[in-house]
């Protein structure tokens, strides 16, 4: 068998996002999933944007709410095309 660390899938990865941003993940876990960010240019998009936006949300949080769009006004400025093209 070839045993490399094991690997998560994208899913696993997704879930793991906001404890990683929160360091609630234990160190084996976040290699983990640190691992698959490296390996996954679309869970690296996804986590770089949630990244953004929670820094966003936290520098914003002080003065004032964050509008009910600004996911979407953060996710055309990333050119993340993908999740949202209503209108
Ligand atoms: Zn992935």
């Amino acid at each position: 068998m070839n045993s490399k660390r094991p690997t998560l899938d994208c899913q696993e990865a997704a879930r793991r996002f906001h404890e990683l941003l929160d360091n609630e993940l234990t160190p084996d876990v976040e290699a983990a999933v640190r691992q698959h960010l490296e390996d996954c240019a679309d869970c690296m998009a996804v986590f770089e944007f949630e990244e953004a936006f929670k820094r966003f949300v936290a520098l914003r949080a002080r003065s004032t709410e964050a509008p009910a769009d600004l996911k979407q006004r953060i996710l055309g400025q990333l050119d993340i095309s993908s999740a949202a093209h209503d209108e």
